[in-house]
């Protein structure tokens, strides 16, 4: 869960205090997404010069749940229409003063074949 939590439940209307970690489906479909076109402020860490990327809203396969998250480099909001079967990934983030890569999750499109086919793009999609 992030942001983590101690023993407070994020839904208002409860009033538990115990928390279980909740293995969530890896693969979902695209439920709406964006472009973002500038440069996140600090402590955000974007490349100079800033490249635009994609923000995915993905439907959870199995829960219904819907998790934002940023798309892979690479894919920008011409590559993607509502329906499609998108996957969780990781990549790199940005390269610390130390050398090291941080890693984050990230939304892909899913490889064709490994799931149902996304709706026709005949029926018209925001892209
Ligand atoms: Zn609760």
């Amino acid at each position: 869960m992030f942001p983590p939590r101690a023993d407070n439940c994020p839904n208002p209307d409860c009033e538990g205090d115990e928390l279980a970690q909740v293995g969530l489906s890896r693969r979902g479909t695209l439920w709406s997404f964006t472009e973002n076109r500038y440069a996140p402020p600090p402590p955000y860490p974007a490349p100079d010069p800033f490249e635009p990327f994609a923000v995915a809203a993905v439907e959870l396969a199995e829960e219904g749940l819907i998790v934002l998250g940023k798309v892979v480099d690479g894919t920008l909001a011409a590559d993607l229409r509502v329906g499609m079967a998108m996957e969780l990934a990781t990549m790199v983030l940005y390269v610390d003063d130390d050398g090291i890569e941080r890693i984050v999750y990230a939304w892909k499109t899913a490889d064709a074949g490994s799931a149902e086919e996304p709706a026709d793009s005949s029926e018209g999609g925001l892209a």
